[in-house]
């Protein structure tokens, strides 16, 4: 039975890893901190016995016993509100942990696999965004601390590969949504989706035009999935490039949510990118992938997750108020 390592498994994208690598047969060890992740995410998978929890911050030395043959590293804050709350951890993620599961699958001779994201290509100034473009990164903003750890992910991952001939694999991952993203991470999904359960008027930032583009959460994973076992070892963006602006998407909502709630309009945070479409010509050509699954259907599924939730869930939401805490 092969073995894979999966850092931040306690996560949204961490936790449907585990499923899919559970699925396809694997023996899975969990790692977690579990400062942005959550327990509930993953327990129905305790009672498996080829499923092992660590309670483990990875910034700090891994270890893990016996042999490894994958390793994916998912550890990481993952939301805007979430650099603004803990920017050191994510910094450190970002860099030391990464270099410490590099050493680990040097050390075992495992394939590694990095999440990166869109948020390397910063404000992008290139549209849709390739792989070859190098990014327009704010460094010293609010959300530097991600893209800069994510900058130097990126190169030391690549440096792993050419000095010490680690097998490695790097996806830039374009905003993802689906079942277990955190209802209070501030995210524009489950931020309008919380707003629509709870009766709220609907948080717009700016004038709503900047875009984004959503992809369903097995779409992503299943790309990710493909690239890990493909033999491509340069960054490849997995999203979906189905484009949106801000302003259309919370009217798709108040519909889909079938409640008469209005839009309010938010300041813009600082360095919020105004726009963001994966170019995914690589990953078609390289893995024959392309999502499957489209926004009605997408976002349905997501919402029938937020229904489950216990209205003391709900109501735990973190407001976003960048206008005093993101001045400079
Ligand atoms: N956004 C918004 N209202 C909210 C939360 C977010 O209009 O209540 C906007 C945000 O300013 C950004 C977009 O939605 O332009 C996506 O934000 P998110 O935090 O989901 O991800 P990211 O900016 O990292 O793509």
């Amino acid at each position: 039975m092969k073995k894979v390592l999966i850092t931040g498994a306690a996560g949204f994208l961490g936790s449907h890893l585990c499923d899919r690598f559970i699925k396809e047969g694997y023996h899975v060890i969990a790692m977690d901190n579990l400062i942005t992740g959550d327990l509930k995410n993953i327990e129905h998978l305790f009672k498996l016995e080829q499923f092992e929890y660590y309670h483990h911050d990875v910034t700090k030395f891994v270890h893990v016993p016996g042999d490894l043959d994958y390793i994916l590293h998912f550890a990481s804050p993952a939301s805007p509100i979430d650099y603004l709350k803990i920017p050191i951890q994510t910094l450190k993620v970002g860099a030391l942990g990464t270099h410490n599961l590099l050493g680990l699958a040097k050390d075992k001779g495992a394939r590694i696999l990095i999440a990166s994201t869109s948020e390397i290509y910063g404000d992008p100034l290139v549209h849709p965004q390739t792989e070859e473009y190098y990014g327009n990164v704010n460094t010293i903003g609010p959300r530097g601390v991600y893209d800069e750890a994510k900058r130097f992910q990126e190169s030391i991952t690549m440096a792993y590969n050419r000095f010490h001939g680690v097998e490695t694999r790097i996806v830039r991952i374009f905003n993802t949504y689906g079942p277990r993203m955190r209802l209070n991470d501030g995210r524009v999904i489950p931020a309008f989706m919380g707003q629509a359960l709870r009766g709220e008027d609907l948080t717009v930032f700016g004038d709503g035009s900047q875009t984004r583009s959503f992809c369903y959460v097995d779409d992503e994973i299943e790309g990710i999935y493909r690239l890990l076992l493909s033999d491509y070892d340069l960054p490849v963006n997995i999203g979906n490039p189905h484009e949106i602006t801000i302003k259309d998407f919370a009217e798709e909502i108040i519909k889909l949510t079938g409640t008469d709630q209005k839009i309010i309009y938010k300041p813009l945070p600082k360095d919020d990118p105004l726009q963001r479409q994966p170019d995914i010509s690589k990953a078609k050509e390289i893995l024959g992938w392309e999502p499957k699954v489209g926004r009605a259907e997408g976002m349905k599924k997501t919402f029938d997750y937020f229904k489950t939730l216990s209205q003391q869930e709900l109501n735990k939401t973190d407001h976003r108020d960048f206008s005093s805490r993101n001045k400079r």
